[in-house]
């Protein structure tokens, strides 16, 4: 088995290394470095390609070795399983064009590589007068991720504003979607499944800066009191259930404060899992079993995860 996965790595490594150092390549890259909770294996391949040109033939490359491809933003939805990742990571942290390009009336369109921090974003938003994302203030990680996993808070989801993405598939074309066929879901889209995001369009609307600033700052606060954002998490383990808080029903089942070799629950939001420094990949799904188990025993309710596993 290891021989099939080293081939089709040896083979990607001799086409990347044709791109040079445009492609970012490197083997074995510890994925630990690169998710929120610190937690996962080393990558097979990692690239970090400069631009949506050099990712084409990145992906055109992985394409014809074999190699299975995963896309990277900031990792923070993201467990990582601790025999790291077989095949190509690709992370977009390279791509990150920020420009706002017209629109009429109050209406403002602002084009934004898959690369920009969604933090970054609001700060634009901020400072330019930008309405619509107010309620996304203190979500990590980058704009592509956020449109892949449909990232939301308070009432409103990133595709409320998104109105055209861009992404290279796995066969390495360009393509361009409109919001209707991203498969946008709660928490979710079908965009993972079809490539890598390279560039978003977002249509929002101008505002008083002084009343955006406001507002996101509300936001944050209310974030702030409730959700422990300064600890190593990868955010909701759990989705929430039909009309029902999944933090708040593993809280009742008696979940907050249980541990598993370095990874416990939040007592602050029994729905974030921290690790304290020492935690594994294994460990982390041990205790997603366990709450889970617990949750269905107590509720009779299924949990379903809203983190992304990847990796063997
Ligand atoms: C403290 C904390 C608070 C959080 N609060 C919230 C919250 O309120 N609401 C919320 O929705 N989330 C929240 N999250 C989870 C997370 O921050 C968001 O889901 C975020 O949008 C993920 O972006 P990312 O770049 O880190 O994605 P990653 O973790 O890197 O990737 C997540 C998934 O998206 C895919 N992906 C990433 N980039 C691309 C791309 N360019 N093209 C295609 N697929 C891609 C990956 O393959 C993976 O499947 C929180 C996380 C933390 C740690």
């Amino acid at each position: 088995m290891m021989g099939k996965a080293g081939s089709k790595a040896g083979f990607l490594k001799d086409a990347l290394g044709a791109l040079g150092p445009s492609a970012g390549v490197r083997f074995g890259e510890p994925m630990a470095s690169h998710t929120a909770l610190g937690i996962g294996g080393p990558a097979e391949v990692f690239a970090v390609p400069e631009s949506e040109d050099v990712l084409v033939r990145v992906m055109r490359a992985a394409m014809e070795c074999g190699a299975p491809v995963v896309a990277l933003g900031g990792g923070t939805n993201l467990l990582v399983r601790d025999g790291g990742v077989p095949g190509l990571v690709v992370h977009v942290g390279a791509l990150k064009s920020l420009e706002a390009t017209g629109g009429e009336g109050a209406e403002v369109r602002v084009r934004a590589g898959a690369g920009v921090r969604l933090q970054q974003l609001l700060a634009y938003c901020r400072r330019e007068g930008l309405s619509g994302i107010e309620a996304l203030a203190g979500i990590p990680g980058m704009l592509g991720g956020a449109v892949a996993g449909n990232a939301g808070s308070y009432g409103t989801e990133i595709k409320d504003v998104v109105q055209m993405i861009r992404l290279v598939g796995f066969d390495g074309t360009v393509r361009e979607l409109g919001v209707e066929d991203a498969g946008f879901v709660y928490r979710g889209s079908s965009l993972s499944g079809a490539g890598v995001v390279t560039e978003v369009t977002l249509c929002l609307r101008s505002d008083d800066p002084a009343d955006v600033a406001k507002r996101m700052d509300g936001f944050l606060r209310r974030k702030q009191s409730a959700q422990p954002v300064g600890e190593r998490s990868a955010g909701c383990v759990f989705k929430n259930p039909e009309g029902k808080s999944a933090g708040e029903l593993i809280d009742s089942a008696g979940c907050k404060s249980m541990e598993e070799k370095g990874i416990v629950v939040s007592r602050l939001h029994a729905n974030f899992f921290i690790n304290r420094g020492r935690g594994s990949a294994g460990s982390f799904m041990i205790l997603m079993d366990a709450v889970a188990g617990k949750v269905k025993e107590v509720h009779g309710i299924r949990l379903d995860p809203e983190i992304r596993v990847i990796g063997k």
